[in-house]
């Protein structure tokens, strides 16, 4: 924790609520604040630009669901079924479609591991249907006829964060948005009063939501270390001819020889194709992630083969030891929280489909709650701990 000294307010340049991070997590949080009534302003240079511009926009819940992960997996569902009321008043314009996600084994062996994990998902109540490979291509004609098995998710569905992003902004209007850089926490005694910025400029805040994905580990005057680490991704774009469209109707998950890859259909004629997981450093998109992703999804959907490739990307996803968000107040020393801040960052692999429960979350804690069932989630829980690697998903697995 850095130092901090009392200093004089700002006439008149305070806000009920300062936003740390304009991607899709800080500003789904700053909206429904604004809708509550607060006076809000969301700090961020680029807003949109982060992990968020990369992610493919898929709302995962059940197909995402890790073994061990049961609280992570309430937070999901209790999410997913916050996102029809939570995208209804955004209208078309987020790109929001309850369309459904298949997932597809490539092979026998993907045949068997997609089952285990269906188990799993069944175990938990999670609703998994069957379909005969005739019955996949049935619905979805380009898959290719080499397939394994097939079974759907209904619950899973998909949005688009860029037209997300744009739609929230639009909502917030451009005066709540201040494009600087966000470089410390102000202190006022024990409590946080708000953010100084990179012009040296102070802005004061009766509550400091720090939602800046990885650039929270940078924010100084945090009164908890953050477990961040960059997981990154490449992630590809493409643009379907006419001939060939609908390519796929719904989201399509598959293992091909145990690698994930997934194609999401988006309303305007282009597919997103993804995405590699990596921790080697690099935020350059790698060339053999972008070839294993084209071969994979082709081995899925032929057709891949004669799409435009108009956009490669990668991003750093912001993960943590235990995949879950830090989410929540912080433990103050002398007892109690400090008081003017919540964090809500760590979304991991898991930010869009979380926006709706992170925003529902900070706005309980803004009326006075302490987080309630989503208390495990917060931030300060890895406070003396050592941060222990995540176990790997079937679905989640690639890396190149
Ligand atoms: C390839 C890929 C695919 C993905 N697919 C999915 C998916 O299908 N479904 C899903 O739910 N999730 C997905 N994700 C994960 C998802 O993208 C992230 O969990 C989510 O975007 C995190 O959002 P965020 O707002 O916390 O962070 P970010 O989007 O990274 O936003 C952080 C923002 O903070 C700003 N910032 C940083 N430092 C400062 C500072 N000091 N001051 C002010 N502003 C600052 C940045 O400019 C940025 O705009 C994917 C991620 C990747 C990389």
């Amino acid at each position: 924790m850095d130092e901090y000294s009392p200093r004089a307010p700002l006439p008149g340049s305070g806000a009920d609520v300062a936003v740390v991070g304009g991607g899709v997590v800080g500003l789904g949080i700053a909206w429904e604040a604004a809708r509550a009534g607060r006076h809000v302003v969301v700090i961020d240079p680029a807003p949109g630009t982060g992990a968020s511009f990369a992610a493919a926009g898929m709302l995962a819940a059940v197909s995402e669901y890790h073994y061990q992960e049961e609280a992570l997996l309430g937070l999901m569902l209790e999410s997913a079924t916050l996102w029809p009321a939570f995208a209804q008043p955004l209208a078309a314009e987020a790109g929001y479609l309850r369309t459904p996600t298949l997932c597809i084994a490539g092979d026998g062996a993907d045949r068997q591991a997609l089952a285990d994990l269906r188990a799993v998902q069944e175990a938990h109540g999670l609703e998994v249907t069957s379909l005969t490979v005739r019955e996949a291509r049935a619905r979805e004609p380009m898959l290719s006829p080499g397939i394994a098995g097939a079974f759907e998710i209904a619950a899973d569905h998909q949005v688009d964060p860029r037209r997300l992003i744009a739609a929230l902004l639009a909502r917030l209007g451009s005066e709540r948005l201040v494009r600087r850089r966000a470089e410390s926490l102000l202190w006022d005694g024990a409590r946080v009063a708000g953010v100084r910025l990179d012009d040296g400029s102070e802005l004061l805040a009766q509550e400091t939501i720090v939602a800046n994905g990885l650039g929270a580990r940078d924010l100084a005057g945090l009164p908890v270390q953050l477990p961040l680490r960059p997981v990154y991704g490449d992630i590809l774009r493409l643009r379907i001819p006419q001939r060939l469209r609908p390519l796929v109707t719904a989201t399509v998950r598959g293992l091909v020889r145990g690698r994930p890859v997934y194609l999401v259909p988006r309303e305007d004629g282009t597919v997103v194709i993804g995405a590699t997981q990596r921790e080697d450093g690099s935020d350059a998109v790698s060339a053999g992630g972008v070839y294993e992703l084209l071969r994979d999804a082709q081995a899925l959907v032929p057709a891949v083969a004669e799409l435009e490739l108009y956009e490669t990307v990668a991003r750093a996803r912001p993960g943590t030891p235990d995949n879950a968000p830090l989410l929540g107040r912080v433990s103050a020393p002398e007892g109690g929280d400090v008081e003017g801040l919540i964090v809500a960052t760590g979304f991991f692999r898991h930010g869009v489909l979380l926006t709706p429960a992170a925003a529902r979350v900070c706005r309980e804690v803004l009326e006075g709650g302490n987080g309630g069932a989503w208390k495990p989630f917060r931030p300060d829980r890895f406070a003396g701990l050592g941060n222990g690697r995540p176990i790997s998903h079937p679905l989640h697995g690639r890396s190149s």
